[in-house]
């Protein structure tokens, strides 16, 4: 019988996943705290041997020169009146980058032996409703950059968690992608489930389950690691780890998944993350080194799986 697996997918993104809110709470978010909040995750992680699928914007991995060279071609995009490339190229054109350059993030994610994914070009939905050429776009200029760089990337994060044009990316190289929340369960739309399933410390694990129609390898969407905002900043860490610790033995029993993921910056905006973070990370170890449970990266799930 199959193993439980864990996986931990992070989207890395620094500012360019928030390109249309920026201020607010995002505005603590700058090279100094992503350097730090990195460094924290990769030492966690080492300490308990655990490796992890690093999904970056590709132009979040690139030199402030390099990334400037595509502000005439994305503003070109904004003519067909794009909201999301007017947002970009209204970032580019401000003096400071500061909070959107990760080249040393994920110099040191792959070096560390992590899996490098895919989280779009600049952070554009990829979804149904996005124009094929956009996405295009996005593809091609982060394929020439992998090329560059020489590096494989087969596994795919979509931005915003808005999943579509999965041929398109399976013949452009991507074979496996985490569902989006959505697609898992409808239930997600709704905000007072999203607070109330936070309380559930019976959380199943997620069973993988290929659609026949679909020509990628769909991992399940897994869950978001509690980001303490709003309502959701009154349940005590406490449940969270409960939570985890349940769904982690019903991976292990069941021989099902249980899927992490977050966006390093949640960290920096919600420190209080790290204690659950790190606590769960230490349960994972120890359920490891048991025997009830394998951690693998999402390019390994599709081995694992297939
Ligand atoms: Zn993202």
């Amino acid at each position: 019988m199959d193993k439980g697996v864990f996986t931990l997918s992070l989207d890395c993104e620094g500012l360019w996943g928030v390109a249309d809110h920026l201020g607010g709470s995002t505005q603590c978010i700058n090279q100094s705290s992503l350097s730090e909040v990195y460094t924290y995750i990769e030492d966690v992680l080492s300490h308990h041997s655990i490796k992890a699928t690093y999904a970056f914007t590709t132009l979040f991995t690139q030199d402030e020169a390099d990334i400037l060279k595509y502000k005439d071609i994305i503003k070109s995009y904004i003519n067909e009146q794009d909201e999301w490339y007017k947002y970009i190229y209204s970032a580019l054109q401000n003096e400071s980058l500061n909070g959107w350059l990760g080249r040393e993030l994920y110099l040191q994610a792959k070096q560390n032996g992590h899996e490098i994914a895919w989280h779009g070009f600049t952070h554009h939905p990829l979804g149904q409703t996005t124009k094929e050429s956009i996405v295009e776009f996005e593809i091609a200029e982060s394929l020439k950059i992998f090329e560059k760089e020489s590096i494989s990337v087969n596994s795919l994060v979509f931005p915003r968690n808005d999943v579509g044009h999965l041929k398109l990316l399976n013949n452009s190289g991507f074979n496996v992608y985490r569902k989006g929340l959505i697609e898992q369960s409808r239930l997600h739309s709704n905000k007072y489930y999203r607070v109330l399933d936070e309380l559930n410390i019976l959380k199943p694990s997620q069973k993988f389950k290929q659609s026949k129609n679909n020509p990628m390898i769909s991992l399940p969407a897994g869950y978001f690691l509690k980001w303490p905002s709003g309502a959701k900043k009154f349940i005590p860490s406490e449940v969270t780890y409960k939570r985890w610790d349940h769904i982690l033995r019903s991976a292990s029993h069941k021989s099902a998944q249980a899927h992490m993921w977050f966006h390093p910056h949640n960290m920096i905006t919600a420190p209080k993350m790290r204690d659950t973070f790190e606590s769960i990370i230490k349960n994972v170890s120890t359920k490891i080194q048991n025997g009830e449970l394998i951690n693998l990266t999402m390019d390994e799930c599709k081995r694992y799986y297939k």
